[in-house]
């Protein structure tokens, strides 16, 4: 009985000792996995950490800077040729580059952020052409039919401001064509480098013909271009023409030649640009806006507002960019820039 209960107390002991050491193997196994599980939380938290740093030393280090375009280009959402467009930007705007990736800059314009190619952008700023356009936004809300001088000396007397035609098609009124056309030529020429002077930037003003051109005089207008649309009785006319004095203008012969040569620039360029039909350039001595004017000046009928396709394709934005375009390919042309 004795050897049994010492036996008993024996297994006790083994049965506490087997207890005592399965519980420390528990808390072991427990305690390095909790140790591991510590340690991969700590290391993803140290990864997340070292990527943000990097992040924010890279937006640091980007030092930003100033491109302007060489070409008029796709403003886009995203950095790729498929990128949806925001905007076109003009040529010779000037760009705030916030940064880059592979051929694109990510840039500041017009209160937005998107991406350009940067293929089409340059750091160094464009020089002006140091030369002065005059644009003559044609005619205005109410003609003024008291009389003007058609030309200096002259006792031919002309109505100051005529109301111009309409879009047969559209209902929109010449002069208000001629003012659209006229505002976005002055943005164009503006970022190509010319300095522009507007006879007018609304329609509730009365200047006349004769005014006007000493609009050009007095700023010492380089070339001077009057924006106008065409009207016909036949509506199947259509296309654009430029008009310049002749040589034998009695006011303004010593303008004809390079009137001439402007007028052709422009007509070329903007039949190329639109795809307008080329009536070519007219010669014309009876336009007193003409024949005040001291330097080479052209008017542009831009087409038949009488005209459905051209009265229509004046007034859709797209088509507008092309006249604008080729009106301004026409200044650089004669410009030789
Ligand atoms: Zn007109």
């Amino acid at each position: 009985m004795k050897l049994n209960k010492n036996l008993k107390i024996l297994l006790c002991i083994v049965a506490v000792a087997l207890v005592a050491v399965i519980g420390l193997f528990i808390f072991l196994i427990y305690n390095k996995n909790a140790v591991d599980y510590k340690k991969l939380v700590n290391e993803d938290n140290a990864q997340k950490a070292m990527e943000e740093n990097e992040k924010l030393a890279q937006q640091d280090a980007f030092a930003e800077y100033t491109v302007w375009t060489t070409d008029g280009i796709k403003f886009r959402e995203s950095p790729d040729a498929e990128g949806e467009i925001i905007s076109t930007i003009s040529k010779r705007e000037e760009l705030r580059v916030v940064g880059e990736e592979e051929g694109w800059l990510k840039v500041e314009f017009d209160g937005k952020t998107g991406y350009v190619s940067k293929q089409y952008t340059t750091t160094e700023e464009p020089t002006s052409t140091g030369k002065i356009v005059c644009i003559d936004a044609g005619h205005q809300r109410y003609g003024d039919s008291t009389k003007e001088p058609n030309g200096p000396g002259s006792s031919s007397m002309k109505a100051r401001v005529t109301g111009g035609t309409s879009g047969r098609t559209t209902g929109v009124s010449e002069y208000e064509l001629n003012l659209d056309i006229a505002l976005k030529l002055q943005e164009e020429l503006e970022a190509r480098g010319y300095e522009v002077v507007m006879t007018r930037t609304s329609h509730d003003v009365n200047i006349s013909n004769k005014e006007r051109a000493e609009v050009a005089n007095s700023a010492g207008a380089d070339i001077t271009i009057r924006i106008h649309a065409n009207g016909s009785d036949n509506t199947g006319v259509s296309g654009a023409l430029t008009m310049a004095p002749s040589s034998s203008n009695p006011y303004c012969s010593n303008i004809a030649n390079e009137s001439y040569d402007l007028s052709r620039d422009i007509i070329d360029q903007y039949c190329a640009a639109t795809g307008m039909k080329n009536q070519g350039v007219t010669t014309t001595d009876t336009m007193t806006g003409i024949n005040w004017c001291q330097m080479p000046v052209t008017i542009i009928e831009m087409g038949y507002m009488t005209n459905a396709t051209d009265d229509t394709n004046m007034q859709d934005p797209d088509y507008q960019s092309k006249m604008v375009i080729g009106i301004a390919n026409g200044v650089d042309a004669y410009f030789g820039l």
